[in-house]
Order: structure tokens, then C-alpha cells, then sequence
């Protein structure tokens, strides 16, 4: 069966660990052009398609790049436009983030962008209010559930598979697609990207995305370009979130072509025909 493979399309800086991390008014080393383009190349060879959320601060940069994925065959979905967690926004500023992005990547595509993925999967229970104005918007299905429990985001009672959530007595129209995750003794557990991906070996990965299959459903393999970038600049970060951001780094990128080479791959919108 098809999984389902997914990238946040962001620069380097892009990391949400306190809020002085990066400042998208200064001036940093562009990576992102480089990375997206092998990143293309190796969905080609592997016949792989992918939904890119895009960061509208990339758009506004590189809107070349936007049309060259398009140009591939890949699907194109919004991952707001400035990369601040939702929780620590109001809700106006949040609708004001999204539709600024939305419209600038539809500007550049043409046509209108279904899904959305949070920065950080920050709907978590402080701001269940997104899933309103997402589907306000006009966005067909979010995809910024994990269904897990971190120190920054997790909504640890949301189902593992897509469903339609219910907010203030009502269920919505809109689709959420949560990220991957294997039942082990009762507990939800992550593999399918960023960290995890990174940090486990192989035929772990490629255990968790069979055991996904066998319940009926298709894994969903998130990552970032940086993620096959070993060469990128450091952030100052703590030793813990040093750890969260690079670990594994230079062995993501062969990890990924072994994932390509034996699973098959398509986008959200292809996979549930949205
Ligand atoms: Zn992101």
C-alpha cells in the first residue's frame, strides 16, 4: 500500500524551542534552495510524491522554488507564514499569520491550497480554537495533530488516524490527518520524522511504517530540508535542544533513501483524493 510523505518547507532557523531563536527580519545563509532541490531529485528517482507544507516567509523568498515542486508533480500546502507556535498566539493573530500565507503561495500556484501543518504541531489543547478559522479559511484538512505528549506540543487523547474533530459542540468539516504513531503498551510512540526518524535505526522505521500498514492505514513520513543538511550552520541552542535539532543529521539523508527505495509514496490530497 501507499504511505504518505511530507515535508515543512523552512529554512535552517526555523525552530520554535524559545522564542529568540531566529528573527525573520535578519539576514541569514540561504540553505533551503540546495536541500529542497535534492530533496526533489531523490523523490524523482524513487517515483515518490510529497505534500510540502510551505512556510509563507519561504514563498515570499524563493517562489521559484514553490513552482519547481509544483512542476514535479507535488502538492503544495500552507505552514503559515512567520513559523511562531499557535498557542502562543490569539486567535486574530493566528488568522492573520494563515491567511497571509495562504494567499501568497496561492498567488504564486494559481490554484487553492487544501491542508495546513502548524509550526511545531502546536494545536495542542491551549488552542483548539485553530481548527475554526482553518476551516474559516477554506482549508480542506489540517495536519498539525500529534497524538503523543512532548514538552512543547502533543495532543495525547486525539485519535492516531484521520477524523473530523469537534469544536464547541460541533464536529467540522474539516479533516485532521495526525502524524504517525505505533501503539507499544498502551502508549502512543512517534518514528515517522524529525527526531525520531533521525535518531532510529532503520529497521525500526521501517518496522513501525509495516505495523502502521497492517492496521489499514498509511504511515506519514514527515521532514525538513535541513534534515539532510549536515553542513548547515549551528543555532544556539541548549544541549537539549541540540539534541532535538541535529541528532543523526548525517545519516538522514541515507536513512531517507532506503525508506524511498522500499515503501511506495504519495501526497496527503492524492492518498484521501481531496
Ligand atoms: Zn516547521
Amino acid at each position: 500500500m501507499k504511505n504518505i510523505l511530507t515535508i515543512d518547507l523552512e529554512e535552517w532557523f526555523h525552530a520554535n524551542y524559545h522564542d529568540d531563536v531566529f528573527d525573520n527580519q535578519k539576514s541569514y545563509e540561504v540553505r533551503i534552495l540546495r536541500n529542497t532541490e535534492r530533496l526533489l531529485t531523490l523523490f524523482e528517482e524513487n517515483k515518490a510524491q510529497a505534500t510540502f507544507f510551505v512556510l509563507g516567509y519561504v514563498a515570499e523568498k524563493h517562489p521559484q522554488l514553490i513552482r519547481d515542486i509544483v512542476a514535479a508533480g507535488h502538492e503544495i500546502a500552507s505552514h503559515g507564514y512567520a513559523h511562531q507556535l499557535i498557542y502562543k498566539q490569539t486567535p486574530s493573530e493566528f488568522k492573520e499569520d494563515v491567511s497571509q500565507a495562504k494567499q501568497r503561495v496561492e498567488d504564486i500556484i494559481g490554484t487553492s491550497v487544501k491542508g495546513y501543518r502548524a509550526p511545531s504541531w502546536s494545536i495542542t489543547p491551549k488552542s483548539l480554537w485553530a481548527w475554526e478559522i482553518l476551516q474559516d479559511l477554506g482549508f480542506v484538512y489540517d495536519a498539525s495533530v500529534f497524538p503523543i505528549e512532548t514538552y512543547l506540543y502533543g495532543l495525547p487523547t486525539a485519535p492516531r488516524f484521520p477524523y473530523h474533530p469537534k469544536y464547541n459542540g460541533k464536529i467540522l468539516k474539516l479533516l485532521e490527518v495526525p502524524s504517525s504513531t505505533v501503539r507499544v503498551l498502551n502508549k502512543n510512540l512517534p518514528f515517522a520524522g524529525g527526531f525520531y526518524f533521525r535518531a532510529l535505526p532503520y529497521p525500526v522505521i521501517a518496522q513501525c511504517i509495516k505495523t502502521v500498514n497492517k492496521e489499514g492505514q498509511p504511515a506519514i513520513v514527515y521532514l525538513h530540508p535541513r534534515e539532510i543538511d549536515p553542513n548547515q550552520p549551528r543555532l544556539t541552542l541548549s544541549g537539549k535542544e541540540s539534541l532535538i535539532h541535529y541528532y543523526g543529521i548525517n545519516g538522514c539523508e541515507q536513512k531517507l533513501i532506503r525508506v524511498l527505495k522500499k515503501f511506495e509514496f504519495t501526497s496527503i490530497e492524492k492518498y484521501y483524493r481531496l
